[in-house]
C-alpha cells in the first residue's frame, strides 16, 4: 500500500482562496475589512519570520494588517499598553502577540490581557473555556489542532466513530485537538484517546488507531509497526535535526524532521501528511479564517 500524501500547501491555498474573495465580499457590502495587529517583541529569527509570513499573508487576503514591533529590552507594562490600545480600537479585530516573549515578561499576564473577542490564536482562558463548551459557544478554536481538523474534514477522512489517538498533550495542540475531535456533530465524533510520557504502552494505543496524531516533538518516536495498515497519520512534528545549504538562496537552512519515519510509514498508512507542507501550512490559514470570523461574529453574519 502507498499511502495518499495529505498536501498542506495546496490545503492552505484552498482556503486562503476562500478567505480572500469573503473579505472582497464583506468589503463591498459593509465598507469594513478584517483588521489583524501582529506584536512582535525583539527580534528572534524565527519569530520574525512567522511574524513576516502572517503579515504578508494577511495583506494579500485584504486585512487591514497593523505590524508592532517592540524592542526586547521594553517592560511588560509597555506591551500591557500596546496590547490595551489595540483592545479598544473597533477597526481591530484580531490581536496576535508572537510567542515566546522574552524571559522578563511573564507570557501567561499578556495573554490574558487580550480582549477575549479578539484572541485570534485561541490562547485567552476565556476562548479555551469556549472551546470546552463546545458549538454555539466555539468562538477561536486554536489554529494548529483547527487547522487539523480542517485538513481531515477537507480529504473526507471519516472522523465519526473514529478511533484517534494523539500523541502529546500541551496545551497548544493536544489538549484542544482532543477535544475538537470528541465533540458531537459532523466531521467530529470521535473516540480520542491522549497518550503521553506517563502513558505505560504507547505503541499499542497508535496500534488501534483509525487517525493517529503525532505532537511529541521528538523525531522518529513512532515506528512505522505501531501504525494500523490504511490508517491516517498526522505529523504535527517539527524537529531540527540537522543543517543544509538551501540550493533556492545558498543560505544554510534547518533540516526539519516530524515525529514520524514518513517513508516508512508511507507505506503502511492510507493517508500521511509531510514535514513541512503538511499540518504547518494549515495554521496560518486558520489564523487568517479566525480573524475574518472575528469580523463576522461583530457584524451578526455568523
Ligand atoms: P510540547 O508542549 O513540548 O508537548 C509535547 C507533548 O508530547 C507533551 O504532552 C509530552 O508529554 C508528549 N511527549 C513528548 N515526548 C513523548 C514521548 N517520548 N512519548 C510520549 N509522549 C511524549 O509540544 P507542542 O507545543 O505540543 O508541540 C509538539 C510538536 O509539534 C513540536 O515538534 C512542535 O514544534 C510542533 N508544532 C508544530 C506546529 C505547526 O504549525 N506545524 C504548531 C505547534 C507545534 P508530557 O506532557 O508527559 O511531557
Amino acid at each position: 500500500m502507498q499511502a495518499e500524501i495529505i498536501n498542506g500547501l495546496e490545503i492552505r491555498k484552498a482556503i486562503l482562496e476562500e478567505i480572500k474573495t469573503e473579505t472582497a465580499e464583506i468589503k463591498a457590502k459593509y465598507g469594513v475589512v478584517p483588521g489583524l495587529v501582529t506584536i512582535l517583541v525583539g527580534e528572534n529569527p524565527a519569530s520574525v519570520s512567522y511574524v513576516t509570513l502572517k503579515v504578508k499573508t494577511a495583506e494579500s487576503m485584504g486585512f487591514n494588517e497593523i505590524q508592532v514591533n517592540m524592542s526586547a529590552d521594553c517592560t511588560e507594562q509597555e506591551l500591557l499598553d500596546m496590547v490595551e490600545k489595540y483592545n479598544k480600537d473597533d477597526s481591530v479585530h484580531g490581536i496576535l502577540v508572537q510567542l515566546p516573549l522574552p524571559k522578563h515578561i511573564d507570557e501567561n499576564k499578556i495573554i490574558y490581557a487580550i480582549d477575549p473577542d479578539k484572541d485570534v490564536d485561541g490562547f485567552h482562558p476565556v476562548n479555551v473555556g469556549r472551546l470546552c463548551l463546545g458549538g454555539e459557544h466555539v468562538k477561536f478554536p486554536p489554529c494548529t489542532p483547527a487547522g487539523i481538523v480542517e485538513m481531515l474534514n477537507r480529504k473526507n477522512i471519516n472522523t465519526n466513530g473514529a478511533e484517534v489517538v494523539i500523541v502529546g498533550r500541551s496545551n497548544l495542540v493536544g489538549k484542544p485537538l482532543a477535544n475538537m475531535l470528541c465533540r458531537k456533530g459532523k466531521g467530529a465524533n470521535a473516540t480520542v484517546t491522549l497518550v503521553h510520557t506517563g502513558t505505560k504502552d504507547l505503541a499499542s494505543h497508535c496500534r488501534r488507531a483509525d487517525i493517529l496524531v503525532a505532537a511529541a516533538g521528538c523525531p522518529d518516536l513512532i515506528k512505522p509497526e505501531w501504525v494500523k495498515p490504511g490508517a491516517c497519520v498526522i505529523d504535527v512534528g517539527v524537529n531540527r535535526v540537522g543543517e543544509k545549504i538551501s540550493e533556492k538562496t545558498g543560505k544554510k537552512v534547518a533540516i526539519l524532521k516530524g515525529d514520524t519515519d514518513f517513508e516508512a510509514i508511507s507505506k503502511i498508512a492510507g493517508y500521511v501528511t509531510p514535514v513541512p507542507g503538511g499540518v504547518g501550512p494549515m495554521t496560518i490559514a486558520m489564523l487568517m479564517k479566525n480573524t475574518l470570523n472575528s469580523l463576522k461574529f461583530k457584524l451578526g453574519l455568523i
